[in-house]
């Protein structure tokens, strides 16, 4: 029995240390000395301990027991410490670790080991890679920012490469022009010249589009006349549209803003791509160029410009090649037309740049139109143009033409002005018209007639209303599209009082017919009204010229032409010889080469100003093939006043010195004298304060030019032209309601006609008088 308890006890025991939390550290007394069992429980009880310990995380309770139990469990133990010895390696980045512990679970972890090995090394080849593409990148980067500076460079040393001799080849084919050629030497001459104009045409087109791709176009920031800067750019088209027989017209809305602020030129330049796009794809019919003010915001207008023809039109598989550059629609049309296919491409940059977009829609066979707009600062609104001349308002105008669009544009150009507007399509409803109303308040006092009609043309027209008693009276003015000038003297013989060229421009239509109708007298022998006699008149005058130019083959260029015009010039090859000059001599203008040996234009522009401090100024116009970006701002900082870019377009060459030379001789007296009449006229006319004042200032300006002439006129014994000046002066001092000069111009009229040559000369001197 004594045995059953101890057997008891002993399971009991064992069965505690296997259930219970906390055990004895040694056996129950009555058991304790059975043979090893005190032993056998010390073992299990250090087994059991470092179960617990484990259970915990602890790996090294130590074991103190013999046996092979004991000893596996050590080694087991052993084995855990190793696994976690490795896998800091791991975590440490000693991938070469393999465990050999548990089977499937070494493989496993040992595959784990391999692939995050793997991917670790992958990440770190990526790492690498991409740390070398950053820096191939930076190079890219430095290397292409270098090659676009020079690019730009080379584009600005390539552009005055090529203009320099360009200037040379239609600078001598427009004096071979002149030497006398034969008819055909003529012809080739002018292929000559149309060819080098197609010639700087493509260059100026390649040296936009790199500028374009180089990010260096930038646009200019002047205040300009946006009806002069429009009208300018489609005159350069009148020629070829006459050419071709195509009627080519602009209308510009009454609510286009005066002024503006933007790139004048840049705006040209689209206007031009797209007119001549136009002109160039259309056989017959017409293209109109319309402008409308959208919307003014915050000072900004948004003008919208559309250029429609009834051209070859694109077809719509064509579409999507347009304002790509070098593309054009099909080759066969480069090789009928010419072009580059950059001309639309530039075009899209500019007006994007002019914050507008650029659009178009075409039939084939019916024409295109191409639209665009641009927002430009406001500078002067447009005026209240009810009332420029008071005059005009009651005035009823009858205007004949067959062209439906011209006669509209002419409504609407007019209507503005409270004239009353007629229309007539044709020289019959003309007359019908004119006789019809002859006895009522809307009996025409102005027809405006143009020149080519079918049935009957403009002068026909004139000579019968001429012939009709009770039309005699009836001004006309002839709307021609042929910019000749010889038509004008004609017209003057018809018994016409104006001359305008189409396409008509709104300021030059209302000042026409306000002329016209301040010119009114018994003699009805008014002088025509046209630009030309103007412009003829202007090359009378002689400026003193210095030429600054080391390029032997320019100086002759610019000396033979100005010699072509009765003026000599003097000139130097470098900047201190021309120092040196203006030191001597006052000069009128002085044109200013700027790259030039021994001292350039630049410097030597700035060593003038210093010389001439705030007590004298000297016209400084810049004559360079320089025509990158930046370079016009150059000149002006280096303190010229203009600037001329070769190859020199010599018409442009006079107007801007001739432009300069006027204001130079635009004396503050004669300004300040005629100055005193602005109030009357106002009074007079109701026209505003701000277009009197530059009536006045433009009056006062050609002041100067008309006394020289009346003195040329008298040193030539001229008197049949002296009588006309006198006759126009007395009409346009009489307008401006001034006085004085309209007296004595009355007297001077009277003495020419009486030829009293002496008594002219004391009037002339009066009247010179007159201003000190
Ligand atoms: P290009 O110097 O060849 O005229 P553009 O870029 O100005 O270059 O025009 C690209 C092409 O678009 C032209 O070659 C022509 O095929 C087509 N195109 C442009 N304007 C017109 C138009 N008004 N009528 C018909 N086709 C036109």
């Amino acid at each position: 029995m004594d045995n059953l308890k101890e057997i008891n006890l002993l399971i009991k025991c064992l069965k505690s240390l296997i259930e219970d939390k906390e055990v004895p550290s040694v056996p129950p007394e009555e058991i304790v000395n059975i043979e090893d069992f005190g032993e056998i429980y010390a073992s299990l009880l250090e087994i059991r301990n470092v179960f617990i310990a484990l259970g915990k995380g602890e790996l090294t309770y130590p074991i103190k027991s013999k046996g092979y139990f004991p000893g596996a469990i050590k080694s087991w133990q052993a084995s855990l410490r190793h696994l976690v010895w490795q896998t800091k390696a791991i975590s440490a980045g000693d991938f070469s670790q393999r465990v050999a512990f548990l089977g499937e679970f070494s493989e496993s972890f040992n595959s784990m080991t391999e692939r995050l090995a793997m991917t670790i090394n992958e990440l770190s080849k990526q790492n690498k890679e991409k740390e070398k593409r950053e820096v191939e990148l930076i190079k890219a980067k430095e290397a292409a920012e270098a090659a676009n500076i020079s690019k730009g460079l080379f584009l600005a040393n390539m552009s005055h490469e090529i203009r320099t001799p360009m200037n040379g080849i239609m600078g001598f084919l427009e004096l071979l022009n002149m030497s006398n050629p034969s008819a055909e030497q003529k012809e080739y001459i002018r292929e000559a010249k149309s060819a080098s104009a197609v010639l700087l045409y493509v260059i100026n087109d390649i040296l936009d589009f790199s500028k374009i791709e180089a990010g260096r176009l930038a646009m200019e920031e002047s205040r300009f006349k946006t009806r002069t800067a429009i009208e300018d750019a489609v005159s350069l088209h009148v020629h070829k549209a006459f050419e071709k027989n195509i009627e080519l017209y602009s209308m510009i809305n009454a609510n286009v803003p005066e002024e503006v602020i933007g790139d004048a030129q840049r705006l040209r330049q689209v206007l031009n791509n797209l007119i001549g796009n136009a002109v160039k794809f259309t056989e017959k019919g017409e293209i109109s160029v319309t402008v409308d003010c959208l919307e003014e915001e915050d000072e900004i207008a948004l003008l919208n410009f559309v250029i429609k023809d009834t051209g070859i039109g694109i077809s719509q598989e064509n579409f999507q090649k347009l304002f790509h550059s070098f593309n054009q629609v099909d080759s066969s049309t480069t090789r009928k037309y010419g072009g580059t296919g950059l001309g639309l491409a530039i075009s899209k940059e500019l007006v994007a740049l002019m914050g507008g977009e650029i659009e178009f829609e075409s039939t084939l066979g019916e024409g295109s139109t191409f639209k665009f707009d641009a927002r430009l600062q406001i500078a002067k609104r447009a005026p209240d143009h009810s009332y420029v001349f008071k005059e005009l308002a009651g005035v009823n105008i009858l205007i004949v033409d067959d062209n439906p669009s011209n006669r509209k544009i002419a409504v609407s150009y007019l209507g503005g002005m409270g004239c009353k507007v007629f229309e007539a399509k044709d020289p019959g409803e003309a007359i019908t018209a004119i006789i019809s109303k002859v006895n009522t308040r809307d009996k025409i006092d102005i027809a405006l007639i143009d020149y080519q009609m079918p049935g009957m043309s403009g002068f026909e027209l004139a000579a019968s209303l001429k012939a009709i008693p009770f039309a005699k009276d009836i001004k006309l003015i002839l709307l021609t599209s042929a910019a000749q000038r010889g038509g004008a003297k004609e017209a003057e013989q018809l018994g016409f009082a104006g001359y305008l060229i189409k396409p008509i421009k709104r300021d030059d239509l209302h000042n026409c017919i306000a002329i016209v109708l301040g010119l009114k007298s018994e003699e009805n022998t008014e002088p025509i009204v046209t630009k030309y006699v103007v412009q003829e008149s202007l090359d009378k005058r002689k400026p003193k010229i210095l030429l600054v130019e080391d390029n032997e083959i320019n100086r002759k260029i610019v000396i033979a032409m100005f010699k072509t015009r009765g003026i000599a010039c003097d000139v130097v090859i470098n900047g201190l010889e021309a120092y040196q000059a203006v030191e001597k001599k006052d000069y009128d203008v002085v044109l200013m080469d700027c790259q030039m040996p021994v001292m350039d234009g630049y410097k030597c522009t700035a060593k003038i100003r210093e010389m001439e401090g705030s007590s004298k100024h000297t016209t400084i116009i810049a004559m360079t093939a320089n025509v990158m970006e930046g370079d016009r701002e150059k000149c002006i900082q280096a303190g010229m006043d203009d600037y001329i870019g070769k190859p020199i377009n010599f018409d442009d060459m006079f107007q801007i010195i001739e432009s300069y030379t006027e204001r130079g001789r635009v004396s503050s007296e004669h300004f300040n004298f005629i100055a005193n009449y602005i109030e009357g006229f106002i009074e007079r006319t109701g026209i505003s304060r701000d277009d009197a004042e530059e009536i006045f200032a433009d009056y006062a300006q050609k002041l100067s030019q008309i006394l020289q002439e009346v003195e040329n006129y008298l040193a030539n014994d001229d008197l049949e032209n002296l009588r006309i000046l006198a006759h126009k002066q007395k009409g346009t001092a009489g307008n401006l309601c001034i006085t004085p000069i309209y007296n004595l111009v009355v007297e001077l009229e009277e003495a020419v006609k009486k030829r009293e040559k002496e008594e002219c000369l004391r009037i002339y001197k009066e009247v010179q008088k007159l201003f000190h």
